[in-house]
């Protein structure tokens, strides 16, 4: 019988519940979309045009290629460099399915590779020990929106011409080594899913130097048709086009980008929030020794898409699973970021991995756990998380 004295059953610590994510959509936001229903410009236009403009000064490159996801944009930086039947492309296991599957798409193997145990960024020794003659290219996944370490890949990558395609679906805005992510490898994939950093809804943006990819990519995206179709239709424009090659349909609207071209100049403001919703974690966490909190961002920009924290199981008398059902009735939403891919049935029983095959990244998934970290969470909000696992661990204690 629950009594008022047992502290499992007093009230919760948030009456109303926090989601895991919520994202940030302004009035002005709103009128952008209206803007574009009025115009009755609704595919790929003049708002793409003008995303595209802006993330590219955005993050200082020379071409930004907008497509309708991260997902879209990953598969065609393989196109784009010729991966196909038979050629192999190292991706980290820690990472979204999306990472994996796109090479697959493109007829080759994808090698999965363990991560380091802190920033659960990939080894970049795990990257050496799984180059092979058919090595392509390697695709770093700058997890939670900490840089990979990426000195090391891109010293790999120049022994042996390999090339890098950064998915930078959480690395917005990020830098290492002073050099912003988005034009320190070959290219990069950015994705605008409602939960990134900054949304389209769905969306995803290709970042490169080279003139020959980013035509490629731009081709591709449409069908592998030789223009876009917004030029053929305005009114300077044409009728005619040719396919040159069989393309996808990956074009993102100008609903989407009307409404990214917003989210955009308030990327730096997002990301300060982020990074002060992380300081308070790091102070208000610190203390639990049944809690390791992710690395600092020492020498680095971090844009925390994501605040993993890794639960100390030996020190708990529940599972990972328990704790997410617990802070639930404590009125708190958590997420768990990821389940690796060699762990996923169809990567096991196609390529026969097991988890002792990669051990980091599988003990890892047993104790990470995704925190709240979005930019219209107030202190009181991140204050309200901080006690929930607080109570959660010491009720749990071993
Ligand atoms: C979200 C995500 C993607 C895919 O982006 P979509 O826009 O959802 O297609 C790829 N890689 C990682 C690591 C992601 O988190």
């Amino acid at each position: 019988m629950p009594t008022t004295h047992d502290s499992h059953h007093a009230a919760p610590v948030r009456a109303a519940f926090l989601p895991f994510h919520v994202p940030s959509i302004t009035d002005e936001d709103i009128r952008a979309l209206v803007q574009v229903l009025q115009s009755r410009w609704l595919t790929t236009g003049p708002r793409v045009r003008q995303f595209e403009e802006d993330f590219a000064a955005f993050v200082g490159s020379r071409h930004a290629i907008a497509v309708n996801s991260g997902t879209a944009a990953l598969h065609l930086a393989l196109e784009a460099i010729g991966v196909g039947l038979g050629d192999e492309v190292i991706v980290p296991t820690m990472t979204f399915a999306a990472t994996a599957e796109v090479v697959l798409h493109c007829g080759a193997t994808p090698r999965l590779v363990d991560c380091l145990p802190d920033s659960l960024n990939v080894d970049p020794d795990a990257i050496e020990r799984n180059l092979g003659p058919r090595t392509k290219a390697i695709i770093p996944v700058h997890f939670g929106g900490r840089p990979c370490r990426m000195n090391d890949i891109l010293d790999i990558a120049a022994r042996r011409r390999l090339t890098v395609i950064d998915d930078a679906a959480h690395a917005l805005p990020a830098a290492h080594g002073g050099r912003k992510v988005g034009t320190i490898a070959d290219l990069t994939c950015f994705s605008f899913y409602a939960t990134k950093t900054i949304t389209t809804g769905e969306g995803g943006m290709v970042t490169t130097d080279r003139d020959d990819y980013a035509s490629r990519i731009a081709v591709m995206r449409q069908h592998g048709a030789s223009r876009d179709a917004w030029k053929r239709y305005a009114a300077e424009g044409s009728w005619y086009y040719e396919i040159v090659a069989a393309g996808f349909k990956y074009n993102l609207s100008d609903l989407a980008a009307a409404l990214g071209v917003q989210q955009l100049k308030r990327c730096d403001q997002f990301w300060e929030a982020r990074r002060r919703i992380a300081s308070l974690y790091d102070a208000g966490l610190s203390d639990l020794e049944e809690v390791t909190t992710p690395p600092g961002d020492e020498g680095l920009q971090h844009a925390w898409h994501l605040y993993v924290i890794q639960l100390a199981l030996d020190r708990l008398t529940i599972d990972r699973a328990a704790v997410i059902e617990l802070l639930k009735q404590e009125g708190i939403g958590t997420s768990v970021h990821f389940i690796p891919v060699h762990l996923h049935p169809f990567y096991r029983d196609t390529f026969g991995y097991t988890p002792d095959m990669l051990p980091v990244a599988s003990a890892a998934y047993q104790r990470i756990l995704s925190l709240p970290i979005f930019p219209d969470m107030t202190d009181a909000d991140v204050w309200d998380v901080i006690e929930a696992v607080h109570r959660v661990v010491r009720r749990h204690r071993r």
